[in-house]
């Protein structure tokens, strides 16, 4: 079961505290199977490029504080910068936010390590 998060998708279960297994278990059978066979995946801004394989940049807010996650492995959009993440990246992604905000950090740059 492959599922690909979209950056509204990781930026709102950061904010509302909810994690990749809520998601993957709250989306009905028949949607994932349809996801999986729709592999070469459209961006979902643009509508124009197919997402490749690339690094994005993920900017988390909470009030006035910031986490900046780069390098992190996803498939990004060429014409837009749109990315999405795969559930295991996502589930990284939150953990490394959920840390940084949970020690009262104003801003924090970190490098996405797998
Ligand atoms: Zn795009």
């Amino acid at each position: 079961m492959k599922f690909e998060f979209t950056r509204h998708a990781i930026l709102r279960m950061s904010e509302r505290g909810i994690g990749v297994d809520e998601v993957v278990y709250a989306v009905p059978i028949e949607q994932r199977l349809f996801r999986e066979e729709d592999s070469a995946m459209k961006c979902v801004i643009c509508k124009e490029r197919v997402y490749r394989q690339g690094l994005a940049t993920v900017v988390f807010t909470k009030g006035e504080a910031a986490v900046i996650i780069k390098a992190v492995p996803a498939q990004v959009c060429g014409q837009c910068g749109e990315y999405t993440l795969d559930a295991e990246t996502t589930r990284s992604v939150l953990a490394m936010v959920d840390e940084a905000f949970a020690k009262g950090t104003e801003v924090e740059i970190r490098r996405f390590a797998a």
